[in-house]
């Protein structure tokens, strides 16, 4: 991404909304609006094959694997908006398990694009389930999106859920009602 570039479209945005990009508070507005955009779409320019590197661990057990309540700050393709909340994510290994850390990091790694919920939710339990080669995989998320609490439609505190199931989390029914069991389940 050319940060130079992006700079210079937020120096016009700025001048036709009516502000004046030359006012001190604005100076370096365009400068650093371009840095969190860089940021916030990191996710195009990372290599899921190095996120996911290195911390594949080999396992026997063949449990279920719960990770709740991992942060999500993402961009709603529609108005480039952020949405965010929380993401559970659980598995059956096989024989591989994966670090928190790197959970989370699949996580930003799809997040940090423009999105909608479905795709992201979807996105990250074909990741999970292509790094670990789980027996089953299923993921929760629940976010606010603020192109719907800050346009005045009435829908401040409303969270959207979305869910996908892969492998013995789609086909065994049980193996659904454990996993959401677990996530309903407060320590
Ligand atoms: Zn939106």
């Amino acid at each position: 991404m050319n940060v130079e570039r992006v700079a210079e479209l937020v120096r016009e945005l700025l001048a036709e909304i009516g502000e004046n990009p030359d006012r001190e508070g604005l100076l370096k507005t365009p400068e650093r609006v371009a840095r969190v955009v860089e940021y916030l779409t990191s996710g195009y320019r990372m290599d899921i094959k190095e996120v996911v590197n290195g911390a594949v661990f080999e396992a026997f057990a063949n449990n279920m694997i719960i990770s709740r309540d991992i942060e999500v700050y993402s961009l709603c393709e529609h108005h480039m908006l952020p949405f965010f909340g929380r993401c559970h994510i659980g598995y059956i290994a096989r024989h591989k398990v994966l670090g928190l850390s790197k959970l989370a990091r699949i996580v930003d790694c799809y997040a940090r694009r423009l999105q909608i919920q479905e795709r992201l939710t979807e996105q990250i339990a074909e990741e999970v389930l292509a790094a670990t080669d789980a027996e089953g995989v299923g993921v929760v998320l629940e976010c606010r999106h603020l192109c719907m609490m800050m346009r005045g439609v009435e829908k401040q505190n409303s969270i959207m859920t979305t869910s996908s199931v892969l492998g013995s989390f789609r086909s065994e029914a049980a193996t659904r009602a454990e996993f959401l069991n677990l996530l309903s389940r407060t320590v």
